[in-house]
């Protein structure tokens, strides 16, 4: 069975309703990342942004 993993922008702090779900964390990463590169200005790339959204899908 697939784990469904939801992220919300919320989640981390951030002021945004932008919702997203996939399955599993390597999925929604990809999805979550081209949102908050471009919405937030925040650098996917760097390990302490990456452990923040990784942080709030669970
Ligand atoms: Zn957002």
């Amino acid at each position: 069975m697939k784990k469904v993993a939801p992220f919300r922008c919320r989640d981390p702090g951030l002021e945004c309703d932008y919702e997203m779900e996939a399955e599993g964390e390597e999925e929604l990463m990809k999805r979550v990342e081209g949102h908050v590169m471009t919405a937030h200005q925040m650098d996917v790339h760097k390990e302490e942004i990456r452990k923040k959204i990784l942080g709030a899908m669970r």
